[in-house]
């Protein structure tokens, strides 16, 4: 088991620390004021009822002077005696010394070999006013409470009674005290923080659950894993984190929408583009048609000539069908979704709609495919429209009479499609922004400046990337990779 305050970067393991540190530091100054106030109210009482014992034994001693001082009869021994016998009614009594105005002993428990308690010098003790208790150390360090007390009776003074009891007692208390008050404070601290451990634990492990929730969340596949309901804050956050997923999601689908939008603009502005050997390869066989009408027209009883008309005619009009429901086909926006798509069926069907233009332009094409190309997982029409826009560029950028090479190869994992030219090039400062969108060097109404862009993020989509090869005034060559389809990978090239 791992013991968090050795990893004090964790939030619990951080809290914790806080917590216990100032639970600690909180606990210790309440119990030190505690203990405190318990020493002065307990040495309160112990100097009250030392005084009090002071006072009692000091009518005694003034009774005894003021016989002494009269010559009624010999005050020192009998004053000894007295408070020889006063020690042995009071066991907590440590010393009696009883001192006469002048700081003469009069009286004393101590013999010689035992040092006075009395604390504070001589002049000091007799010049004190009114009774003082003082806790002092004995040698072999008792607590001891020392007690002054001046005798007097009217202006007469009498000298100084000192008495000096056991104060232990007083130190053991105090102790037990401190060692109940130190147990009561690690208790509290302990159970507090075992108490907070178990709420971080459930409070982190349903962050934990919300953490696993946004790691495993596919905005592509939509949906993600579903969240206990909850009435505390967590759940608050639980559903907080659902509606803005469901937000997400709802901002991806728009933004889907947005760039198909895109998609599709380019794509008509791509045909745009191709209009006019569109144009072109649809006026030839309608021309020819024409010429047959007035072919038959001039011989309307030639039969066998009407019939060989009707036939060309027939052929032209299948001609521009078959080119027009290419151009639908292409600009039709219904997209097909991900599947198996062989890049050397996705071009041909390319390739002759931008024939016209290449014809035109008296561009040619070369093709160097490889025949058993496996197959890619893509959008067939969006792979089309990124082949398109290659083509389109390239025959853009050839010059009359160039000629324009398609190329396709396969390794382990991915299929390559290449489109050559032989055109303009590009320079190196155009080269970083080729893919930005509405980068176009192109005339106004000739180019977007979208194609390389929307071809950009439907390779990438598909896992792809789009690689350029260009030398300005020589060509460029323009590479798309692509990942196999799953379970194209191992087979076998022939
Ligand atoms: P558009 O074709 O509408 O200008 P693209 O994003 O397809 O937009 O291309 C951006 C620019 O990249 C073009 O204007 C052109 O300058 C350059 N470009 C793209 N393909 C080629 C190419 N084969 N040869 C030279 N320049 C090219």
């Amino acid at each position: 088991m791992k013991w968090p305050f050795l990893r004090p970067t964790g939030l619990r393991a951080r809290i914790l620390l806080t917590v216990g540190l100032a639970t600690t530091g909180i606990m210790m100054l309440l119990s030190w004021g505690m203990l405190y106030s318990w020493r002065i109210t307990l040495l309160e009482e112990e100097e009250s009822n030392a005084l009090a014992v002071s006072r009692a034994f000091s009518v005694a001693v003034i009774d005894a002077l003021i016989f002494a001082d009269q010559d009624l009869y010999q005050s020192e021994g009998f004053l000894d005696n007295y408070v020889a016998m006063f020690m042995e009614q009071n066991p907590r009594l440590r010393a009696i010394t009883i001192l006469d105005p002048a700081g003469r002993t009069v009286a004393r428990s101590w013999s010689s070999h035992n040092p006075p308690w009395v604390s504070g010098s001589l002049a000091s003790i007799l010049a004190v006013p009114s009774p003082r208790t003082i806790i002092t150390h004995s040698l072999n360090s008792q607590w001891v409470l020392e007690t002054v007390l001046p005798m007097h009776t009217g202006d007469r003074s009498w000298g100084v009674l000192v008495l000096a009891v056991e104060a232990d007692s007083i130190r053991d208390q105090i102790r037990r005290n401190f060692i109940q008050l130190a147990l009561f404070s690690s208790s509290v601290t302990s159970i507090l923080l075992l108490l907070l451990w178990l709420l971080l634990s459930r409070i982190l492990s349903s962050l934990q659950v919300l953490v696993t929730a946004m790691d495993t969340l596919d905005f592509k596949a939509g949906g993600g894993p579903t969240l206990p309901e909850r009435g505390d804050e967590i759940g608050l956050l639980f559903k907080h984190f659902h509606s803005m997923q469901q937000r997400v999601e709802q901002s991806r689908s728009d933004l889907l929408g947005a760039q198909r939008q895109v998609w599709h603009a380019e794509r008509l502005a791509s045909i745009g583009r191709l209009a006019s050997g569109l144009a072109h390869e649809i006026n030839n066989p309608i021309n020819g048609v024409r010429n047959c009408i007035y072919a038959i027209r001039g011989d309307l009883d030639n039969h066998r000539q009407t019939e060989e008309y009707l036939d060309m005619m027939d052929e032209g009009l299948t001609s521009a069908t078959a080119v027009i429901q290419k151009l639908l086909g292409f600009a039709r926006k219904k997209q097909s979704g991900p599947g198996p798509v062989c890049l050397n069926d996705a071009t041909a069907s390319v390739q002759k709609l931008v024939s016209f233009n290449m014809e035109r332009k008296g561009v040619n094409l070369e093709t160097d495919l490889d025949a058993d190309l496996p197959p890619v997982l893509a959008d067939r029409q969006l792979i089309q429209e990124v082949i398109m826009n290659l083509l389109i560029n390239a025959v853009d950028a050839s010059n009359d009479g160039g000629t324009i090479k398609l190329a396709s190869s396969r390794d382990a994992q991915t299929v390559k499609l290449t489109v050559s030219d032989q055109g303009h090039g590009i320079t190196p400062e155009n080269l970083d922004k080729i893919f930005d969108p509405f980068f176009t060097t192109k005339p106004t109404g000739e180019g977007t400046g979208l194609g390389l862009s929307i071809c950009l993020s439907i390779v990438q989509a598909g896992g792809g990337s789009i690689d350029v090869d260009t030398e300005p005034g020589r060509g460029s060559t323009f590479t798309i990779t692509l990942p196999l389809a799953p379970g194209s990978e191992n087979e076998e090239k022939v």
